[in-house]
């Protein structure tokens, strides 16, 4: 999509520092980190969010999520605990249009929002 941040981060015309991605997702360093780890896991199809996401099928929830588990490990959070977690839409607060997970650790994580 032409004005989409995400869709010119995965076709390569905006820089990111890329931790993994195979032929469905792509998975970078947030520009602006909450936590040490602090990344973004995007499926390749734009879809806005993960009501999209679940309209379009296709397994791509799975997808994202084996490559939140895969990257968690890599980044050594498998043992310590990390937080997964989506804004869908307005009240959630999401800003940018293009379904993404975070994925954030790396320290104790508050435990007053989910
Ligand atoms: P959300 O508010 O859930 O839509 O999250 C969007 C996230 O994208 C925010 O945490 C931003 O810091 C992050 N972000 C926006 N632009 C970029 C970028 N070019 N590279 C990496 N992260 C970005």
């Amino acid at each position: 999509m032409d004005d989409c941040v995400f869709c010119k981060i995965i076709e390569g015309s905006i820089p990111c520092d890329k931790v993994f991605e195979n032929d469905r997702v792509l998975a970078f360093r947030d520009i602006h980190p909450q936590a040490p780890v602090h990344i973004l896991i995007v499926p390749k199809p734009h879809v806005a969010n993960l009501m999209e996401g679940v309209a379009h099928g296709s397994g791509l929830l799975t997808n994202m999520m084996e490559a939140a588990a895969r990257i968690a490990a890599q980044e050594g959070l498998d043992q310590a605990g990390f937080r997964l977690l989506t804004n869908c839409g307005e009240s959630a607060g999401q800003s940018v249009l293009h379904l993404h997970f975070h994925l954030l650790g790396g320290r104790a994580l508050s435990t007053r929002m989910a």
